[in-house]
């Protein structure tokens, strides 16, 4: 038996138990306490390992990474609060006043808005360019610039970056290549094998994949880097809670199961959409009349994804009409559920945009984007068409 604490203040033993919990435990502790000063100073300077405060690091976080490097072929992971607390900590910890960032034209919104609000009160100059095009990358380099983060597939268009074009550019100039490779996931496209320095994730969708965590992964190639963006994500408090990096390690457990049954899925809707009346068009980088199919090839290989894109003719009283008609899927800014989402840039993501910014992007008011899930294929593809043909009128 344990012993039994003098007073109620004091903390009970932890039951001695000859086997093992099978589960992950969850480690909510803020603090660490030490043997001896002596003790403490061995764990500063590396000499014995051991957590202090939480803030610094903690079991359920370190756990979390370690799963995604083994995914991505990383070391070191960081896990932090969100996917945008990543892209912080890459671009606060990796720049400084007079350094130049260049960014797809077609990043996450929030990142588009570090780019273009946060970042140039510092002092940092950013611009964006088209990753699809290589020489449109080249032409948007400068001399300061330290920086290029890119995604592998747009939102919500689905267009397929030049990355291998872009690593050998970056390389050359030696300029840092970051990919935010929450689309793709490690499942479809390991960044680091194509020339990137830094790998950043949003978990939140699908790694943890049951739409309730927030939180982000970053790795980096360079160990230098790595202590440095490290050291800036503490100070800027970007941690983790426990209780979030233990719900999205249970997430990640099936994590290749669902990415697999959700691209099948995905694959089976977009030939399914492309036939049905009312569809003007599919977005989908595995068919063959998407604009980046063979890039997609062949960086993908046989991955196409999870996420596709479709028009309806009759603008937004066809969307609000197809949406109505399809209650049992959810329509909501995300992606990565275990079940079907859709979502409407032209009224969540892209609503910051003019209709004539949002026409040149090809984003018009019936267009929806669709993270797949894991239902039963027939139903997933009978609600969706029956609902684009009764939008259709
Ligand atoms: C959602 C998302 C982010 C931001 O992640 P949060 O976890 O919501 O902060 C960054 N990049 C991409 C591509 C995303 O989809």
């Amino acid at each position: 038996m344990t012993e039994t604490p003098k007073t109620v203040v004091r903390r009970t033993p932890w039951p001695d138990s000859a086997s093992r919990p099978v589960g992950t435990p969850i480690q909510p502790s803020v603090v660490y306490a030490s043997d001896s000063p002596d003790a403490l100073d061995a764990q500063y300077e590396g000499r014995s390992k051991g957590y202090t405060y939480a803030r610094e690091g903690h079991p359920n976080a370190d756990v979390l990474a370690n799963k995604i490097d083994g995914l991505e072929g990383a070391e070191g992971g960081l896990i932090l609060g969100s996917g945008m607390a990543a892209v912080t900590a890459v671009m606060i910890g990796g720049l400084k006043a007079g350094d130049h960032v260049l960014g797809g034209d077609q990043l996450y919104g929030r990142s588009l808005r570090m780019m273009a609000e946060e970042l140039p009160r510092f002092g940092v100059q950013t611009s964006l360019a088209d990753p699809t095009d290589v020489a449109a990358i080249e032409a948007a380099l400068r001399p300061e610039t330290r920086m290029i983060l890119v995604e592998v597939v747009s939102n919500p268009t689905l267009r397929v970056a030049d990355i291998e074009g872009i690593a050998a550019l970056a390389a050359a100039r030696g300029i840092l290549l970051v990919v935010d490779n929450t689309f793709t996931t490690p499942r479809a496209f390991r960044p680091f094998e194509h020339g990137a320095d830094v790998v950043i994730h949003s978990v939140t969708k699908l790694l943890a994949g049951h739409s309730d965590v927030t939180l982000g992964y970053v790795a980096l190639k360079d160990a230098g880097l790595r202590k440095k963006i490290y050291d800036s994500a503490v100070t800027l408090g970007l941690t983790p809670s426990p209780f979030d990096c233990w719900l999205a390690e249970r997430g990640l457990y099936s994590f290749e199961l669902r990415y697999d049954r959700a691209e099948e899925n995905a694959t089976l809707l977009a030939d399914a959409l492309a036939q049905t009346p009312g569809v003007k068009r599919v977005l989908y980088p595995g068919r063959a009349d998407h604009p980046d199919h063979n890039r997609a090839g062949e960086l993908l290989g046989a991955r196409s994804g999870n996420m596709l894109s479709f028009e309806l003719e009759g603008g937004r009283a066809a969307a609000n009409a197809f949406t109505r008609a399809c209650p049992d899927i959810a329509f909501a800014p995300t992606l990565g559920d275990i079940g079907t989402t859709l979502s409407h840039p032209a009224s969540s993501s892209h609503r910051a945009l003019t209709p004539e910014g949002r026409a040149a992007l090809g984003i018009s008011e019936g267009f929806f984007r669709v993270s797949v899930g894991v239902e039963p294929a027939e139903l997933l593809i009978g609600e969706m068409t029956a609902a684009a043909k009764q939008a259709a009128g």
